[in-house]
């Protein structure tokens, strides 16, 4: 069976080079279907193995390589919207990735979200240490050989590389991988490549797409073996309508082929929908025409599919040739694992794709952060509805997370004007982060409000040697062993009557509003006489009504675990008292 093309994508953080890279590559596109040249498909660019044989000036032959692999698609869409989009149950089609980094700024966040990705997925990966060109003192060269321009440039600029290179390599083994420069590397399955390049000057491209065919043939094995007579796979990139045509779909196939009439199987928020394709198309570079029609496309392949009744479509979805019952049901059970209904009480996401979709199901797992449902597009108007549902049983639930996908003006309003957060996300990392922090804030704040109208529950001891003042007021030194001390509060003894109020705290002569536990202070207590109403070594306490102590222990989370046992104790002696009178 023959071997199929590696699908290639680029990710990195955002400035770090990724579309000029990605440009360097396909530099030489032709407008027209000629051997040996890269060609642009719906999606995706195809660079032809003689192109790569042509370009490696002879690293190929020197490491002994020999490409079987036709070529490489090169997904034209950098960065990890793409990456994720392109999915097949729980991995990306993505054979291979080239993260691209800035040597001089090194890893940075969204590098750390793409190795994040990376490992979720495991999907191997190649560096692409861009910015070569703006090491001090590097000498430009007319090659795309990393190889031949780093032996014309001086020693001190040489050694300059490699301080930056060891940086790159320490910070990757901080993310759990071992890597090396390309050409010092003696095992490529244990260490991951680093190609100096620069996508400006095209000083290494040579090297990473030769390097990405050959450890794609060499590591990917079975995975790129393909039957081209069975049924295509692939993986919707975008739902597109275009004018006087209708609605279209851009796919990246990785098996199998697709004819004009086959059927196929998709997903779209209410579950799988089949149709029957209509026309495969590709670029026309021929003047007047948009588009050349096909009867049949080979994987790997980028192409827009038209078919009646693509309109729900969600970007992500497998996209299938179906000929038999059990094709569906495969898609079917993504269905259900994704984008069906999960819980009553939990969140609504909306997202960009099924891919970001399943990403951020697994995050939310971890975080064990239940989630209503997934919706793929934009925020809608039932999304707030079903929001607001939840609220009124869990606020903490009843929220809106919307990633990387539009928020129209009307929803926005509607979520201002009925109180129904949404957050806003476009990294998914982050999006958790986000929404453990929003909790945080609610909790915060609620638990102001609360403090403001209950007292903080307290145990103290009186201090022996520090009675101060025995009454009128009574000054005294405490020391607090549980919970915190509120001036303003009602105290009481350890059998449950009230002694008084607590008019002031004082410590080092400074007034103070509240003391938490193991400070030791002075306080003065007005109706209160010493020896009559308390002693020194004696326990007093925050006195708190049942009703006080109820509304609470309905509220633990806002107390400490110190201020959570002094209301234990506080709880014990309020209810043996209303018991004994
Ligand atoms: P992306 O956001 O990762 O796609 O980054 P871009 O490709 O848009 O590049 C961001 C900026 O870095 C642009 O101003 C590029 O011209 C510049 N840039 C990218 N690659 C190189 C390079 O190799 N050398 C230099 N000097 N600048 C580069």
């Amino acid at each position: 069976m023959p071997t199929r093309s590696p699908i290639v994508s680029i990710l990195g953080h955002v400035d770090h080079g990724k579309t000029t890279v990605l440009d360097a590559i396909r530099g030489s596109t032709v407008t027209e279907k000629e051997a040996g040249k890269i060609t642009q498909m719906i999606g995706a660019s195809y660079i032809p193995a003689n192109y790569i044989k042509k370009i490696s000036k002879g690293i190929l032959e020197r490491t002994k390589t020999e490409l079987k692999i036709p070529g490489i698609l090169l997904i034209d869409t950098p960065g990890h919207e793409a990456f994720t989009t392109l999915r097949d149950r729980g991995g990306s089609i993505a054979d291979i990735v080239v993260l691209v980094i800035d040597i001089i700024q090194g890893i940075q966040p969204q590098t750390i979200e793409s190795i994040n990705i990376l490992k979720h997925y495991k999907t191997p990966f190649i560096v692409a240490a861009n910015k070569i060109d703006l090491i001090h003192g590097w000498i430009k060269h007319k090659t795309n050989s990393f190889t031949e321009s780093l032996e014309e440039q001086p020693p001190r600029v040489a050694q300059k590389l490699d301080d930056y290179l060891y940086k790159l390599v320490g910070a990757l083994s901080i993310h759990g991988f071992e890597s090396e420069r390309f050409d010092r590397i003696s095992d490529f399955t244990k260490e991951i490549a680093i190609i100096p390049l620069s996508g400006k000057s095209k000083e290494g491209i040579a090297e990473l797409l030769m390097f990405v065919a050959g450890l794609s043939q060499k590591f990917l094995g079975k995975r790129l073996i393909m039957d081209d007579n069975a049924p295509a796979k692939g993986s919707i990139l975008e739902v597109k309508e275009v004018k006087n045509m209708g609605t279209m779909v851009d796919v990246i196939l990785y098996d199998g082929t697709m004819k004009k009439g086959d059927k196929i199987a998709f997903l779209t928020d209410e579950g799988v929908k089949t149709t029957t394709v209509r026309a495969l198309l590709e670029p026309s570079f021929k003047r007047g025409e948009q588009y050349n029609y096909l009867e049949k496309v080979v994987a790997a392949a980028g192409i827009r599919i038209f078919a009646p009744n693509l309109e729900n479509a969600i970007p992500g979805s497998p996209i299938k040739v179906i000929s038999k019952k059990s094709d569906v049901d495969e898609i079917s059970d993504q269905y259900k694992s994704i984008l069906k209904e999960q819980t009553h009480l939990g969140v609504v996401v909306c997202a960009d794709s099924l891919g970001s979709a399943e990403a951020i199901q697994s995050l939310m797992a971890k975080n064990k952060i239940p989630i209503k449902y997934i919706h793929v597009g934009k925020v809608r108007k039932e999304d707030i509805l079903d929001a607001q549902v939840v609220k009124k049983d869990d606020k903490y639930l009843g929220i809106i997370l919307a990633f990387n996908t539009i928020i129209p003006t009307n929803i926005s309003e509607l979520s201002d004007a009925s109180g129904t957060k949404i957050i806003y996300s476009n990294i998914i990392y982050d999006m958790v982060d986000k929404y453990q922090d929003w909790v945080k804030e609610m909790k915060n704040s609620e638990k102001s409000i609360l403090s403001k109208q209950l007292p903080a529950p307290s145990e103290v001891l009186v201090l022996s040697g520090f009675i101060f003042r025995v009454s009128k007021p009574a000054i005294f030194g405490i020391k607090v062993k549980q919970g915190t001390l509120r001036a303003g509060t009602r105290i009481m003894r350890a059998d449950g009557t009230i002694i008084g109020k607590l008019k002031s705290i004082q410590h080092n002569k400074e007034q103070k509003h509240e003391v938490s536990e193991g400070e030791e202070v002075a306080i003065s207590i007005d109706s209160a006489t010493y020896k009559k109403d308390f002693e020194e070594n004696d326990k007093l306490y925050t006195y708190l009504s049942k009703k006080e102590i109820f509304a609470w222990e309905s509220h633990t989370d806002y107390l400490s675990d110190s201020e959570k046992e002094a209301l234990k104790e506080i709880r014990n002696i309020v209810i043996k008292k209303s018991r004994l009178s």
